[in-house]
């Protein structure tokens, strides 16, 4: 459902230092060949294969050594009859040679000369201009993620703007009268906000822009207004707490009153049950651009648990990757015993090890959606189906590791 109100940001461009993680908008053509003149792909020497025929440990070639090619520069003469010019890796080939021998294979004779002990082909170790990339080819087609290996061959052309999907910017607001600041001493029934930290951490790990809105107060006014004031700046609202049934829950009075549309309320998972995700209008009107609003419960473990299974396929939406929500691909065996809750979904925090070619999963107990201490012991969370009362040492369950 959420996927379905979504699309990538609008193009825009970005340096190529700030483009990993991207998703190129159109097709970038190659102009230079890659290399971009023949060069040699081994430290050795550059010389003619027909010269070094026969040429084995017990009767080496013996050549001349005519000039020496250092990487950046260009042989200075043309290879003359009966002569080797030394070459490193990188450096482009002198004229009048067609095959490098490795340095392995030769022993020098002072600087003057050198033995080849090994016959060499035609082409050996050389690495011909455009074999890799010639110009006019695709280089990377639209819809591409840019990985460092696409960063490099971007580079490797000298593209220092790239034309990609625009990178949402996530505004993230911690709600509770509760809450102080990390940096703060508690006072009595106080508790330090993690949320906002923890939030702000995972979406910039996700490469998106964050901007923490600190703490709002349990007061629908002060929130509104919080709200109005930052909305225009943001592409995505992530809000924590109040969004559950208590007397103090503004949540989503106060983002009914910004305009919200309602998707959904509610998910039939534990933790996470109080979910909440909406649209508000976007800044141009554009109906595919309305923006993405999650209110998260505040409880920590419930808000990693919904940010990982929600937030994060809506993000790579907006980010124009094909999101993969996150994929329970790995199945292990269960150790021990733990009850769930038969008519909602539950994700179970685990430490899973590999025995013997099998996964193991030992449930932490008890789990709790407050439990932080008890989800920093985990390395994996799996999730339990509806339907399920008991699992059972030798069930099967799909897990995902937690990163
Ligand atoms: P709520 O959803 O607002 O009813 O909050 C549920 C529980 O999560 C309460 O125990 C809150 O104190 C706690 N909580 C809410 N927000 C945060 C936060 N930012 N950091 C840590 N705990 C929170
Ligand atoms: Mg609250």
């Amino acid at each position: 459902m959420i996927l379905d109100h979504l699309e990538p940001l609008p193009p825009e461009e970005a340096c190529l230092e700030e483009s990993v993680g991207r998703i190129l908008t159109s097709d970038i053509i190659a102009t230079e060949n890659l290399p971009p003149f023949n060069n040699s792909a081994m430290d050795g020497y550059a010389v003619r294969a027909e010269e070094t025929t026969g040429a084995s440990e017990k009767t080496p070639v013996k050549l001349e050594i005519q000039e020496v090619v250092r990487a950046g520069h260009m042989a200075v003469t043309e290879l003359d009859q009966g002569k080797a010019i030394k070459i490193m890796t990188g450096s482009p080939m002198p004229l009048g040679a067609n095959t490098v021998v490795i340095k392995e294979v030769t022993r020098p004779e002072g600087e003057e000369r050198v033995e080849i002990f090994r016959q060499a082909n035609r082409g050996d170790n050389i690495r011909g201009k455009g074999e890799d990339v010639r110009s006019g080819d695709l280089l990377l087609g639209a819809g591409t993620r840019i990985r460092p290996y696409e960063l490099a061959i971007l580079a490797a052309q000298g593209v220092g703007r790239v034309p990609v999907v625009g990178n949402p910017r996530v505004a993230v607001l911690a709600t509770g009268d509760e809450l102080v600041d990390f940096r703060e001493q508690l006072e009595p029934g106080k508790i330090r906000n993690s949320n906002g930290p923890a939030l702000a951490s995972a979406l910039a790990r996700w490469g998106v822009q964050v901007t923490d809105l600190g703490i709002g107060a349990d007061d629908p006014e002060t929130m509104e207004e919080l709200l109005r004031a930052a909305l225009p700046d943001f592409d995505m609202l992530i809000v924590s707490g109040g969004v559950s049934v208590g007397d103090f829950d503004f949540t989503r009075v106060v983002l009914d009153r910004l305009g919200f549309d309602e998707i959904f309320w509610r998910v039939t998972m534990k933790p996470g049950r109080p979910l909440l995700f909406g649209l508000f209008p976007s800044d141009s009107g554009d109906e595919k651009q309305r923006k993405p609003v999650f209110g998260l419960p505040g409880n920590p473990v419930s808000v990693m648990v919904c940010l990982e299974e929600f937030v994060r396929p809506a993000v790579e939406r907006l980010q124009g990757y094909s999101p993969a929500h996150p994929g329970y691909h790995l199945s292990g065996c269960v150790e021990n015993e733990y009850v769930t809750p038969e008519e909602r979904q539950q994700f179970i925090f685990c430490k899973v090890t590999r025995d013997a070619g099998e996964y193991k999963i030992h449930i932490i107990r008890p789990q709790g959606s407050a439990m932080m201490g008890m989800a920093c012991q985990a390395n994996a969370l799996a999730v339990s189906p509806v339907g399920t009362r008991k699992l059972k040492p030798g069930d099967t369950l799909d897990f995902r590791w937690l990163k």
